[in-house]
């Protein structure tokens, strides 16, 4: 057998039914078999299914089933339009999971994370099988069960993969010269039971499959031409990388660039499987491609904002230096409560930490801190890094700003400054 070429679809490239077949054109112009196509959920489907979930947890069942009605709806009018006649196994197939679906609502015994993987992930089941019901019109194409292929443990709502066995899985199940369509973002645990790996965790399914077959590439088609120095929402002037080394990608998917999902990078690495980024508009643009390499093309500095961060500051109460057993202490309490540090800097009688401003954990640390140390919070702050940067990048991006910290290496500058 060949080696793969294995593409994955966001919700935004499946939104409708012009979108899916946009999607059959893509994957007609390329002749290499097997390919594996990784599919998320529809459109904005994972939301919608979340808000079922959150329905069940108010215990209000007959809100729950009205979203699952609407959400029926929405892939019933893509169907209608793209299907005459319209194909029964496809239908039987969705009517049973819209069934199974139903009679999840009455549970009352699993946990809230158990019952989010349950009913979540049925956004990707759904949305594989349509998609593959319509490229098998044309191009042999078969569906694919994700549960029984990506084993993970039993951390609900953001489990890990366990590599040796979905391996072994994905290495026997991908094995003729057809299309194989799986779901992006889910697998199951050693009883059977679902999982997700968390959100926007499509990638990382598509890295999975790329690392588990020793894939040629793994292909992600988006909505933007590549991905540019900077997100063009917030940055003017932006630039597109055609090519950037696999160590950079992480590096600013660790700052926070959020084309690339953090943890779709190091699978890939790890067997030199080249990622492609390419436009689902503009299919034969060339895009970026991110693979071991010692430069980015071309060497521009890139910029990454993160909004919505708090700036916390601890001082000891006695005035006594900043010493290792407090920043241990600290940072077990982050280990613990889950907190993100963006940015982390200490003087002698002060330590600094950017964080996520998330609106339960944040007061839960301020809480928990404050018996042992004077805290200072500042909530609504951004997180502006330049790497590769210049001095004139540095000037025009921070003009007329409040920068409350500043941290610079050789290579990338950071700015805290109040929204
Ligand atoms: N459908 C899931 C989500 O929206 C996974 C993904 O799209 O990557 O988070
Ligand atoms: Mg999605």
């Amino acid at each position: 057998m060949n080696t793969p070429l294995v593409f994955k679809f966001g919700g935004a490239s499946v939104k409708d039914a012009e979108s899916v077949r946009n999607v059959a054109t893509i994957i007609a112009r390329f002749p290499d078999r097997p390919m594996v196509v990784v599919v998320s959920a529809m459109g904005k489907m994972t939301n919608a299914f979340e808000s079922v979930v959150a329905h069940w947890e108010q215990q209000n069942v007959s809100e729950a089933q009205q979203e699952l009605n609407n959400i029926r709806a929405f892939h019933q009018g893509i169907i209608d339009q793209l299907f005459e006649p319209l194909p029964q196994s496809l239908l039987t197939d969705l009517e049973f999971w819209y069934n199974h679906l139903s009679e999840q609502l009455s549970n009352t015994s699993r946990s809230y994370s158990e019952q989010y993987d349950n009913i979540v992930h049925h956004g990707e089941l759904i949305s594989t099988r349509i998609v593959q019901e319509y490229v098998n019109l044309n191009t042999p194409a078969i569906w694919q069960d994700t549960r029984k292929l990506v084993r993970t443990d039993s951390q609900f709502r953001r489990a890990t993969v366990q590599w040796h066995e979905t391996a072994a899985r994905i290495t026997k199940a991908i094995n003729d010269d057809r299309v194989h369509f799986v779901q992006g973002f889910i697998g199951s645990d050693a009883d059977g039971r679902p999982t997700t790996l968390g959100r926007e965790g499509s990638d990382y399914t598509g890295a999975v499959f790329a690392y588990c077959l020793g894939a040629n590439s793994l292909t992600i088609w988006k909505d933007v031409p590549g991905m540019l120095n900077g997100d063009p929402k917030t940055f003017t002037n932006t630039t597109l990388i055609h090519q950037l080394p696999f160590a950079e990608a992480i590096e600013l998917a660790f700052y926070g660039a959020s084309i690339i999902h953090p943890k779709t990078i190091q699978p890939l690495q790890k067997k030199g499987i080249p990622l492609h980024i390419k436009s689902f508009v503009d299919p034969s643009a060339e895009g970026t491609v991110i693979l071991e390499s010692e430069a980015a093309v071309p060497q521009v500095p890139n910029f990454i904002l993160k909004r919505n961060q708090a700036l916390l500051e601890l001082r000891t109460k006695d005035l006594a230096f900043i010493a290792e057993h407090h920043l241990s202490a600290v940072y077990q309490l982050f280990a613990e409560l889950g907190v993100v540090v963006n940015l982390m800097r200490n003087t002698a009688t002060k330590a600094t930490f950017c964080i996520n401003n998330d609106a339960i954990i944040v007061p839960r640390v301020v809480q928990a801190l404050s018996d042992n140390f004077e805290l200072t919070l500042v909530p609504d702050v951004e997180l502006l890094t330049i790497r590769h940067y210049t001095e004139e990048d540095v000037a025009r991006e921070t003009e007329g700003m409040t920068i409350l910290q500043e941290q610079r290496t050789p290579e990338t500058v950071q700015f805290v400054f109040k929204s």
